[in-house]
This record gives C-alpha cells, sequence and structure tokens, in this order.
C-alpha cells in the first residue's frame, strides 16, 4: 500500500536537501540520455539491416521520400512567395540586376546551342499567331481547361507537326519521364 505521507516526506527532504536532490536527479536524467542514445542507435542499425536485406524496397522508399520532400519544398516555396510576394520580387530584381551580364552570356550560349531548335519553334509560334494553328482551351493529355503549352517530344527541328498541346502539370510530368 502506498505510503500517504511520501509525497510530504519528499518534498520536505527536496528542501531540506536541495544539492542532494540535485545531483540525484541529474544522474537520473544522464541515465534516461544513455537509453535514450542507446535505443536510438540500436533502431538505426536494424534499419541498416533491414535496408541492407531488402535493397529494392530501399530504393522505393528513398525514391518516394525524395519526391515528398521535394514536394514540400515547393509547396513551401510557393507559399513563401505568395506571401512575402513583395520582398521576393525586389530580392529577384535585385539578383538579375546584379547578375545581367551573365544571363545575357548565358542566353546566348543557349541560341548558339539550340539555333535550330529555337527557329523551328518560333516558325510554330508564329503560325499560331498568325491562326494557321488552332490552340485549344483544355490539355489533350488530361483534358483540364486553362493555359495549354505546346510540347514536342521528339524536338521542334526534327519533328514539326507532332506535337501536343499540354497544361503544365502534365508538361511537367511528360519532362520528368525522360
Ligand atoms: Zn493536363
Amino acid at each position: 500500500m502506498a505510503n500517504p505521507n511520501r509525497s510530504r516526506y519528499f518534498k520536505e527532504y527536496c528542501e531540506k536537501y536541495p544539492r542532494r536532490r540535485q545531483a540525484t536527479l541529474e544522474k537520473y536524467r544522464a541515465k534516461k540520455r544513455a537509453e535514450r542514445d542507446l535505443m536510438r542507435a540500436n533502431r538505426v542499425l536494424e534499419i541498416r539491416e533491414w535496408c541492407d536485406s531488402h535493397p529494392r524496397a530501399t530504393g522505393t522508399f528513398c525514391r518516394l521520400w525524395k519526391e515528398q520532400k521535394l514536394r514540400n519544398y515547393r509547396e513551401y516555396n510557393r507559399k513563401y512567395r505568395a506571401n512575402n510576394l513583395e520582398a521576393v520580387q525586389e530580392i529577384e530584381r535585385k539578383y538579375n540586376e546584379e547578375h545581367r551580364v551573365d544571363r545575357v552570356r548565358n542566353q546566348n550560349k543557349y541560341y548558339e546551342k539550340n539555333r535550330e531548335e529555337i527557329k523551328a519553334y518560333n516558325r510554330f509560334k508564329g503560325r499560331v499567331q498568325r491562326g494557321k494553328i488552332s490552340k485549344p482551351d483544355s490539355c489533350e493529355v488530361c483534358g483540364a481547361e486553362g493555359k495549354v503549352f505546346a510540347r514536342n517530344c521528339s524536338g521542334w527541328s526534327v519533328d514539326f507537326d507532332s506535337y501536343v498541346w499540354m497544361c503544365s502539370s502534365c508538361m511537367g510530368k511528360s519532362k520528368r519521364k525522360d
């Protein structure tokens, strides 16, 4: 049976010997810390062993986890940008101002490298602007309505006519695939 005076004695003891009490507490905390560290170390070992014996599942988990992490980052960045739009735009403007030379040089490099591709794409854009090619209102892949972009998987300079109109999310998916 529990002693009803226990908590009173304990309180008195604590008041009478505060340093002893402190020492006991520290010992207890150190013990708990050691236990926790050991538990974590064991857990890490367990997980490592499991991963070593299940390489394929581990690969899948790692991929899924990376994807989730990326999604979280993107979501966070999107929200942050929306909430601090003016500050972010100011930073971007400053950055662009400082790196104008780099940007122009990169653009020129890109143009030199993809000259044929860009020319072919500009021909396509011209046709769209002149109304020779009609732009649909919805994505040809998933059918979502809204803004659509033309994508040509085999390249504009290679095959001018095999393009698909896609929404931005389908575009992202198709780009990640190849
Ligand atoms: Zn779509």
